[in-house]
């Protein structure tokens, strides 16, 4: 698979590489070719692989609960939860509490989006969870076992195909998440790899025999032996291998520093004479489905709410919220207001506090005096954002 043009004309690009090359000193050019030529030979391969093994049975997290599973909705659910979220909270929080409440796919298909959602609750990106219900509606209970029926699932792209075919029907395809991305650069010292290159690679170095502990070993290796900060090349058993390992540092490069966008609105929460607040469900790709209050910019004067003009002087201002999305910070004052719209969206307090909602609409709660914050924590970041506004 791997001969010939790509290893030849990586070799020649490196030459005009003098940068990395005589990074601190040292020689990387030819440790990199030789890496490269070390890993075509067949039994270098296999020597790697069964290193590799041994190390998997040795220091592998093999009793992680979707690990030990033959239930391949579990193994699916697992590896939905786990793409934005760390493996604590989803084991401490979210996995088992979820396939308690929908057991099966079946289960989950028959649940009602809001059920759903509410279950979700916390772990964010809640599109996961509204495709997760999509797949369980569209495959009838029971999950296609190849890479091309799992990506015609909706929410499930090439990454996550892999991954269930590998893990949950022991398909011969190679898992490439974010911590095998990293092992992969390093092991064949690409600073600046595109997707098909990575997936290349990948598919070069899988062991075609046992895709399963290969690539359970290769996410444990990138979560904890070649870490972003401190790779241990000494214990690694890629080290053989690794044309990187010279100065891993420089493998990948390092992205440019994201620039924090901040939101700054007005949220408005309409209680009427019986004593209901209004909050209805957002129709938008982001915090699709979830409930919220009505809002608006920071810098308009008054809210336009059902056609009526409600100006923020004739409320009251409760406090104020920060709330860091992954693509921006939200800083919303609250205010609470009196309104008589009749229509659909008015909850009782003991209802509202039980609607799926994002956690900023959590936070209004606990400003409402409706629930109280999670932590001393939490209660202390809010009343720090509360003196900032
Ligand atoms: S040898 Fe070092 S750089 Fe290479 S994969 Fe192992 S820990 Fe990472």
């Amino acid at each position: 698979m791997w001969r010939g043009g790509k290893s030849y004309t990586r070799a020649a690009s490196l030459k005009s590489e003098d940068k990395i090359m005589t990074y601190a000193g040292k020689h990387i050019d030819s440790a990199v070719v030789l890496g490269y030529r070390r890993i075509m030979h067949h039994e270098v391969l296999r020597s790697f692989h069964r290193k590799l093994h041994r190390w998997y049975d040795s220091q592998g997290r093999k009793d992680l609960p979707w690990r030990v599973t033959s239930d391949s909705y579990a193994v699916y659910l697992s590896e939905i939860m786990l793409q934005q979220t760390q493996v604590k909270t989803v084991l401490e929080r979210y996995y088992f509490q979820f396939l308690k409440r929908f057991p099966t796919l079946s289960a989950l298909a028959s649940a009602k989006q809001d059920e759903v959602l509410q279950a979700w609750q916390g772990l964010g990106y809640y599109t996961r969870a509204l495709n997760l219900h999509k797949a369980a509606q569209r495959c009838g209970g029971i999950l296609p076992e190849t890479v091309d029926g799992l990506m015609a699932l909706p929410g499930i792209g090439r990454n996550t195909a892999h991954a269930v075919a590998a893990f949950a029907f022991h398909q011969p395809v190679a898992v490439m998440e974010a911590n095998v991305r990293r092992v992969l650069s390093r092991v064949f010292a690409l600073s600046k790899a595109g997707e098909d290159e990575l997936w290349d690679r990948a598919a070069q170095l899988l062991d075609k025999g046992n895709p399963f502990d290969y690539n359970q070993a290769m996410m444990d290796i990138g979560a904890t032996v070649c870490t972003r900060r401190a790779p241990r090349c000494s214990e690694c058993p890629l080290a053989d291998i690794c044309a990187g390992k010279v100065a891993p540092e420089l493998y990948p490069a390092a992205k440019p520093k994201k620039i924090v966008n901040v939101r700054r609105k007005h949220i408005v929460v309409f209680k009427n004479s019986k004593g209901q607040f209004y909050a209805q469900p957002r129709q938008s790709r982001f915090l699709n489905g979830l409930y919220h209050f009505a809002e608006t910019d920071a810098g308009d004067p008054h809210l336009i709410w059902q056609g009526l003009r409600y100006a923020f002087s004739k409320g009251k201002r409760l406090g104020a919220i920060r709330q860091q999305y992954s693509h921006f910070t939200l800083e919303a004052d609250i205010w609470l207001m009196a309104a008589e719209h009749s229509g659909r969206h008015w909850h009782k307090p003991g209802a509202l506090v039980h609607l799926p909602v994002s956690m900023a609409e959590k936070k209004v709660m606990v400003l409402l005096g409706l629930t109280k914050a999670g932590t001393d924590t939490a209660r202390a970041k809010m009343a720090k954002t509360d003196r900032k506004q």
